[in-house]
């Protein structure tokens, strides 16, 4: 577009195309819809627990049992998805909770599709929760400090993978940003047959201050060092795309940007430059924002949350990861 194509004042009035609700409803030109989100839940062991998550107003740690109500919930509401993260009863050092046929997540994977077999389950593939030092990887430590090994826990994210998709998860996340994490969780797939299961790769993760309250809330904080050696500096896009393009070559179908509000810009450049299925995930932080200034009177939650979700839409997301899905699907319905 440029500047000689449109209209100069007093012929052109873009102010005319606002004067009612039903023509801005005519040439409005992004649109946001239940259908388009996804709700992340935390499943733990037990009956009947509903944990709440001190810096996450209106997010739980639940039992199975809960889980399914919650879920159930959310799709009737009009949430197609939900993507799970697991705290296990137990830590190791090679994560071993992760990959287990009994693990807390494959449990939950089967309970849900039997509950709610029209509910589309999405499995967080990472360590971290499992792992006793919180890392997204094998550690190896020395005198020089410590090192996360990308090469030798690519097996236990394909283990994990596996796993998920054996109790039942229709698609799986893998959120670790190890290189070659894709190919390899593809690969095994493949091989035992599952061929037309889908990845969503967490493909331009940042290292982000966003993810402070989802620590609490997967119990996952690492206990020494930080992810600056393996989640992406907040600094660089090009590097992002490069990402999204390995992702894509190793064989993602849907690729994700995260955190999304401070990260539009590369949304909207994944979305321009691939074309391909692209999620945002709105993180804690950006959640436990709004609550606590809705909270306080500050602003007004509804009309904040859905800007912020469309806002996300019309950068380039199709698909929309958010702790508030089932409340906007709400709101949504009543209009
Ligand atoms: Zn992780």
């Amino acid at each position: 577009m440029n500047l000689h194509s449109i209209g100069q004042f007093p012929a052109c009035r873009p102010r005319r195309l606002r004067q009612s609700a039903a023509l801005r409803q005519l040439v409005r030109e992004t649109h946001l819809n239940a259908g388009q989100l996804i709700l992340p839940l935390f499943v733990r062991s037990g009956r009947k627990v509903r944990r709440p998550i001190r810096a996450m107003p209106g997010v739980f740690q639940l039992s199975p049992d809960e889980l399914v109500r919650e879920a159930a919930h959310a799709y009737e509401t009009g949430v197609p998805a939900v993507l799970l993260f697991g705290i296990p009863g137990h830590k190791d050092a090679k994560a071993s909770g992760a990959y287990a046929a009994d693990g807390i997540v494959q449990q939950a994977v089967r309970l849900l599709k039997k509950e709610l077999p029209q509910l589309l389950v999405i499995t967080d593939v990472c360590l971290c929760e499992y792992m006793e030092h919180g890392h997204c990887g094998m550690v190896r430590r020395d005198t020089a400090g410590a090192k996360i090994l990308n090469d030798p826990t690519l097996k236990l994210l394909a283990q994990t993978a596996a796993s998920h998709v054996e109790a039942g998860a229709d698609m799986v996340a893998p959120s670790d940003m190890m290189d070659g994490r894709v190919r390899a969780i593809r690969e095994r797939l493949d091989k035992l047959g599952f061929v037309e299961t889908p990845i969503l790769s967490y493909a331009a993760k940042f290292a982000s201050a966003f993810y402070g309250p989802f620590r609490e809330a997967a119990e996952s904080a690492p206990r020494f060092g930080d992810r600056l050696s393996y989640q992406m500096d907040p600094a660089n896009a090009a590097e992002a795309l490069r990402e999204v393009a390995l992702d894509i070559q190793e064989g993602a179908d849907i690729v994700m940007v995260k955190p999304a509000l401070p990260c539009l810009d590369i949304v909207h450049r994944v979305k321009t430059e691939f074309g391909y299925p692209t999620a945002v995930y709105a993180v804690s932080a950006e959640h436990s924002m709004i609550k606590a200034a809705a909270v306080n009177g500050w602003i007004d939650e509804r009309a904040v949350t859905l800007e912020s979700l469309l806002a996300m839409r019309r950068a380039g997301a199709d698909i929309i990861i958010t702790y508030a899905a089932a409340d906007a699907a709400r709101w949504l319905k009543a209009g």
